[in-house]
């Protein structure tokens, strides 16, 4: 063994005594009580392991850029409009810093696989993509990134797009996404990116019914898609906010559906928090999908940042665990057993949702872990506990200290 992280209180199991986890070869070797073998050991203190945390839907590319924008009067905002005349200034070199910075940022915070999506279109062009890959390549000790290209300002109204999509494609982008609310034709932009994944054999990752009103959603067509190309289990869906508007019989409806259908969904409160209800000066709508709701009928959930510092969400230290809690904080989520699903939205749930086969804590598993300073998932999300220690492949990638108040 190299590594012996020893007192662990492993994240399924927390009512159980801890348990030492050994590590040979960047993998998990043995998990059980007392190892006790001659290595380098990490005492957990009877603190909280887990697998990683994973960030299944983050904007690297356009993050940090809030003070290059500055916001409209009134309430409406529309971030599309206020980040698309900035992309042409965008160079490689200047996406990879603010993306790296943020990067660093999850980190810190104990994220150790993600998804993060990426813009293509003619005033990007592919730099966003060149500058993500790079930064993938440049970080791989740490963690490991999935890139999804998509089109945030429409695909079938803005020329050149598709054919710099299929040039990503070609370089092998492994998951195409899509944003319909912002192409003047939604469901010519849906027929095509499932055509798209279908020719290219990619996973889907879509940004979906964010609005005022519930009148319209393009779940629907997702749904007929995903039926008619055969995409299930490989077809997941952001936001979902407009389900926020929907008596939770509804909803629960549509959960059933969306689990029959082998289609995922990630919720993204922070974004939604702050982009819902602008159609409103009181009384305002939360606008957040009840993650806890979807998941009880069956949908596989994760919770996840999506924007940091931009048009789209001015906040943001990319913290998961934050994250978790301002959604049980919007949804009034309290019993000890749904805040521990929220936790698994950040980690078991979503390695299921990224297909991610080789995640978790056990015996031949690359050896990814994160000591959370809490007892237990629920404790986690309930008091935001910060990761104290946090390694990838069995190698230590941050040490994190809580703040300690001085003696008198
Ligand atoms: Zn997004």
């Amino acid at each position: 063994m190299d590594l012996i992280v020893t007192n662990a209180r492993i994240v399924d199991r927390p009512a159980a005594a801890p348990l030492d986890i050994g590590i040979a070869n960047g993998r998990i070797a043995a998990i059980a009580p007392d190892l006790g073998a001659d290595a380098e050991t990490y005492d957990a203190g009877g603190r909280l392991v887990c697998a990683g945390l994973v960030e299944t839907h983050i904007h690297l590319d356009k993050s940090r850029i809030v003070d290059r924008a500055p916001l409209p009067d009134g309430r409406r905002v529309n971030p599309v409009t206020l980040v698309a005349p900035l992309k042409p200034g965008m160079t490689v070199e200047d996406v990879y810093a603010r993306a790296e910075a943020t990067l660093r940022e999850c980190l810190v915070n104990g994220t150790t696989r993600m998804r993060t999506q990426v813009e293509v279109d003619p005033g990007i062009g592919l730099r966003g993509f060149e500058a993500i890959r790079a930064l993938a390549d440049a970080y791989r000790w740490a963690i490991d990134i999935e890139i999804c290209v998509f089109p945030q300002e429409g695909l079938t109204n803005y020329p050149g797009t598709d054919e710099l999509l299929v040039a990503a494609l070609r370089q092998g982008a492994p998951v195409l996404g899509a944003a319909p609310r912002y192409d003047s034709d939604p469901a010519g932009q849906l027929g095509r990116i499932f055509a798209l994944a279908r020719e290219f054999d990619v996973d889907l990752d879509l940004h979906l019914d964010v609005g005022d009103s519930p009148e319209h959603m393009d779940i629907h067509q997702v749904l007929a898609l995903t039926e008619r190309y055969g995409r299930g289990g490989r077809v997941v869906v952001g936001h979902m906010a407009k389900l926020s508007l929907l008596p939770p019989g509804e909803v629960a409806a549509m959960a059933r559906r969306l689990a029959d259908a082998g289609i995922a969904v990630t919720v993204l409160p922070a974004t939604d928090l702050y982009l819902m209800g602008r159609d409103q000066e009181h009384a305002v709508r939360r606008g957040v999908a009840d993650a806890n709701l979807l998941a009880a009928h069956g949908v596989t959930c994760s919770l996840s940042s999506n924007n940091v510092l931009n048009p789209a969400t001015p906040y943001g230290d990319c913290s998961l665990i934050r994250i978790a809690n301002l959604h049980a904080n919007l949804l009034q989520v309290a019993r000890p057993a749904e805040l521990r699903d929220l936790f698994l939205m950040l980690s078991e749930h979503s390695a299921r949702l990224l297909k991610l086969a080789d995640y978790g804590l056990k015996e031949g598993n690359p050896a990814d872990l994160v000591v959370i300073d809490a007892a237990t998932p629920e404790q986690a999300v309930a008091e935001i506990r910060p990761p104290l220690a946090v390694w990838k492949r069995g190698r230590r990638t941050v040490i994190r200290h809580p703040p300690e108040l001085l003696a008198p």
